[in-house]
């Protein structure tokens, strides 16, 4: 062989062995996007169990793979029978056969399929759907639901918890155990002599004079009242604790903005729900009287509602329910675009969204950089015992365990044994809802 063969063949060789190199790196590639094949949705069906009262819905999206399934909360506990037949009899005939990888356009899919939309029955029904395949995809990549988001961007979610009393001393004495437990952040709620409260025991007074015989509320007294619970507060627990109240939207939108302008002086960490979502455009009037951060959002169903109070920044902390939203796939949209205008997240999270969304909630948490606080909802032992896995509670902060998925496995026989049960008042059944508020004059009002 002489020089010039020898070139050529040495240059034959080294592209060979190139062409080689590049087709394995493409076959790894393809490999790699190709994954394997997608599981398929081979049953959905719905959990319906009451461990602490409350009426928790999740659904179970069961896979062709065995052992491979998920959860998801889709809990609407005031209309809670109508969640299985949402379930059963549209998203799981729609979805069938469906693969599982495939969410965002599965949650499209689900949402446009009924044409008349944003309803809180069919969006739990979707976030069930939605967190179930969260989980499976979890599942699938072997990893807790945050690393799928990103990651933690915190070690935990700080929480607050709700301190109550028929009498002021009580709600402050409530506070006081919180805080000896390490919480950073409670809610106060008091009772009003005679009244019904919200969030606090009613206490053994006379009920007030009225024309009726149902729960009955007066505005301006349960408005003097929070603030004497404010000032004593401050008085009683200094100032290195944050305070939170909840309005639940019973005052007239003028009222609300004279009791977020009382209540500055107390420096609050935020005021709940001050104006119902019909009244949002009150939210100015507030924003243009005084500096008390607002908190809004458990009752809204779509973006209608929720852009324009974060775009306008009327709003300080958005606390929407997951489950009512449509699940996580919509709400970690809005905690995104929360963050570009300064607005955090404090998701909804009272005994009535099951420890699936509450996981769901602190996955969320730890991923957002504009996370704010979370509402705690302790778990008693049936509820542990049901929800095998339920989010850590120490020191005043709720922590993510690090199975894959949302990392709750549900115990279905444990589930079955705490059926739903019926509340019933003035000899009504209520089914599991909230019946009535009135004015001493016998005006429904906001509950
Ligand atoms: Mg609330």
């Amino acid at each position: 062989m002489d020089r010039r063969e020898l070139i050529r063949s040495m240059m034959a060789s080294s592209a060979a062995l190139l062409a080689s190199k590049t087709a394995y790196a493409q076959n790894i590639v393809s490999n790699a996007g190709r994954g394997m094949a997608a599981p398929k949705i081979k049953d959905i069906s719905v959990i319906n169990t009451a461990p602490e009262g409350s009426r928790l819905c999740v659904v179970k999206i069961t896979t062709d793979q065995p052992g491979l399934y998920g959860y998801g909360c889709a809990t609407f506990t005031q209309r809670a029978d109508l969640i299985e037949p949402a379930v059963t009899k549209y998203l799981k005939p729609l979805l069938l056969n469906h693969p599982v990888d495939r969410i965002e356009d599965t949650w499209q899919m689900a949402y446009d399929s009924s044409y008349w939309k944003n309803g809180p029955v069919l969006n739990n029904a979707i976030s069930g759907v939605d967190q179930a395949l969260w989980d499976i995809k979890g599942r699938m990549a072997n990893m807790p639901i945050y690393e799928l988001l990103g990651g933690k961007c915190r070690e935990a979610a700080d929480l607050y918890g709700h301190a109550e009393g028929a009498e002021i001393a009580d709600t402050i004495a409530s506070a006081k155990r919180y805080m000896a437990q390490g919480f950073r952040h409670v809610r106060i709620q008091v009772g009003t002599p005679g009244m019904a409260g919200y969030g606090s025991p009613r206490g053994n007074q006379a009920r007030i004079p009225s024309l009726h015989d149902q729960p009955v509320f007066e505005r301006e007294a349960a408005k003097k009242r929070a603030l004497a619970l404010f000032e004593a507060a401050r008085k009683e627990l200094g100032d290195n604790i944050e305070l939170l109240h909840d309005m639940h939207e019973r005052y007239t939108p003028s009222q609300a903005v004279q009791l977020c302008k009382d209540a500055e002086q107390f420096r609050l960490f935020f005021m709940e729900d001050p104006l119902s979502p019909e009244d949002i455009e009150w939210f100015q009037n507030i924003r243009a009287q005084c500096t008390t951060p607002l908190a809004m959002g458990e009752l809204f169903n779509s973006p209608h509602e929720w852009t324009p109070l974060i775009k306008d920044r009327l709003i300080d902390f958005m606390r929407m329910h997951i489950s009512q939203m449509g699940g996580i796939t919509p709400a970690r949209k809005v905690a995104a675009f929360g963050e570009i205008f300064g607005v955090r997240t404090a998701w909804h999270g009272p005994g009535d969204v099951s420890p699936i969304g509450h996981m769901a909630m602190v996955h969320l948490d730890i991923t957002c950089t504009n996370f704010g606080i979370q509402e705690y909802t302790p778990f008693n032992q049936v509820s542990q015992e049901v929800f095998k896995g339920c989010p850590e509670m120490k020191g005043g902060y709720a922590y993510a365990n690090d199975r894959p998925g949302w990392g709750i496995e549900i115990d279905e026989k444990a589930a079955a044994a705490h059926p739903f049960r019926h509340n019933t008042r003035n000899g009504v059944d209520l089914n599991g809802g909230w019946g009535e508020l009135r004015l001493p004059d016998g005006q429904i009002i906001k509950q």
